[in-house]
């Protein structure tokens, strides 16, 4: 058990016993969680733990309850009975202890082992302008669950942290809690779930399991669209959660209200609380997944494979993941070392090339701007603007050159219009041939950019 959560059992212990009991038989104990619902307490010797069986129960199971809203199943055992830790000090004998008011123990819903990815937690996580709200709101509710984001909502594309968040959030709240009764499922399983519940007419075990959740996660809850009994059900659990203040997170592709065929009454209840959702993540967070993936693997990524990878890949953060992997498998299995040449390989093996994922605009603007120290804002600013002006020329040369769009498309990616573009790419292409910096200049971002 986290020392964390140790320390909070003995806080609301103590006040549960008499202070020379507390300092003399209650500073040692150990407690080792066994699961969700299982901790074993290990005593020194059969006395001692007769006496915690006998007269430490109730108060800590008073002080379980305080701490954590819950009531494991406390198991007594000598240490030298195997599993827990090598035996201690010979224990001097304990006197007994005041008896504290009888009270039920909470019935606790059928075990729940959850399906969690253990990579998916905040630390892992790269929190940037296109996310920034829903990462803030997410680690808000595992601080303070059921409280000021209720229910948590994101949505964005596919690729883009949904799962990875709500993984997050129900690790982040096992940490603070090892006994917070979490049900995390994707919306297809509970639809599967209440199907079988219809079937084996299991509505009560159904209902328990979902109804005595402290943090539910549903994710990908668009599914629910089109499936009204299901959505009727859904209905319920959320209410009966949500008037219980318990925390609901859900995850969806698109937000409430463009959810196909979903009852108004469930968009009514998901726009209640807090509705974030996630863009597609910009370069600077690009490069910073990549690295962190890569450090986490344990290998560095050079920064100019980082930037080429970041600069190709840029909708989808579960195809970085898979560059990544490529990148490490192509370089232990082939000898070869980490670098653009086996970066460009790995991702025309993916499918990844100019030729088949055209570049956009948007990529051509984020890396001129890089390249020039600008903000990508400042090239399409209204504004005309003297330093970015050369920047805006060449970022327009380039959109001409290696997409096939029309003047009149590239100007509007630069709020201007297509007379603009035209004398742009013609200053750029006379000044190819008279300045060798604004050669060298196209030169490198054409490289960068893999064209
Ligand atoms: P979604 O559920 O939105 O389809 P996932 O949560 O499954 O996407 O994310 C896909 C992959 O991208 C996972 O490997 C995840 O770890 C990674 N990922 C997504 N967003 C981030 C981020 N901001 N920081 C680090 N990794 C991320
Ligand atoms: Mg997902």
């Amino acid at each position: 058990m986290i020392q964390e959560n140790r320390k909070k059992i003995m806080d609301a212990l103590e006040p549960r016993v008499r202070p020379e009991v507390f300092r003399t038989w209650c500073r040692d104990l150990d407690f080792v969680q066994v699961d969700e619902n299982v901790v074993h307490v290990p005593a020194p010797n059969l006395f001692y733990r007769d006496w915690l069986e006998r007269d430490l129960r109730r108060p800590l199971e008073d002080a379980f309850l305080t701490a954590f809203g819950r009531v494991p199943e406390l198991v007594f055992r000598v240490r030298d009975e195997g599993v827990d830790e090598p035996a201690g000090a010979p224990a001097p004998e304990p006197g007994p202890l005041p008896p504290a008011p009888a009270r039920p123990r909470p019935v606790d819903p059928p075990g729940n082992t959850l399906a969690i990815n253990p990579a998916f937690t905040f630390d892992t996580f790269v929190a940037g302008p296109t996310n920034r709200l829903a990462h803030a709101a997410a680690v808000a509710v595992s601080e303070c669950p059921g409280r000021d984001h209720n229910p948590l909502f994101i949505h964005g594309g596919v690729g883009l942290g949904k799962t990875h968040l709500l993984q997050a959030i129900c690790q982040a709240t096992l940490a603070r809690n090892p006994f917070a009764r979490i049900v995390y499922q994707s919306c297809e399983s509970f639809v599967n779930d209440y199907i079988s519940a219809m079937q084996k007419k299991h509505f009560e075990s159904f209902r328990a399991r979902y109804r005595g959740a402290d943090l539910l996660v549903i994710d990908d809850v668009h599914f629910l669209g089109g499936k009204d009994s299901s959505q009727e059900e859904f209905f319920h659990t959320f209410n009966a959660l949500h008037g219980a203040q318990r925390q609901i997170v859900l995850s969806s592709d698109s937000p409430p209200r463009d959810i196909r065929t979903l009852s108004e009454r469930l968009i009514s209840r998901f726009l209640s609380g807090c509705v974030a959702r996630i863009d597609a993540p910009t370069f600077e967070m690009r490069v910073a997944i990549l690295r962190k993936k890569a450090e986490t693997r344990g290998l560095p990524l050079p920064p100019d494979v980082a930037a080429f990878v970041a600069s190709r890949i840029q909708s989808n953060i579960r195809e970085l993941d898979g560059a990544i992997n490529k990148l490490i498998a192509y370089r232990s299995l082939m000898g070869r070392s980490l670098d653009l040449a086996l970066a460009q390989e790995v991702l025309n093996d993916m499918c990844v090339s100019p030729s088949s994922t055209q570049l956009r605009p948007q990529q051509i603007i984020e890396a001129v701007a890089r390249f020039y120290g600008k903000r990508p804002q400042d090239m399409t600013s209204r504004h005309w603007n003297k330093s970015t002006s050369r920047a805006r020329q060449v970022a327009m040369y380039l959109c001409k050159h290696h997409t096939t769009l029309s003047l009149a498309e590239i100007g509007a990616s630069f709020q201007k219009d297509h007379t603009t573009v035209l004398y742009s790419v013609r200053r750029i292409e006379a000044l190819l041939q008279s300045d060798p910096t604004v050669k060298v200049d196209v030169e490198s971002l054409s490289t960068q950019l893999g064209v």
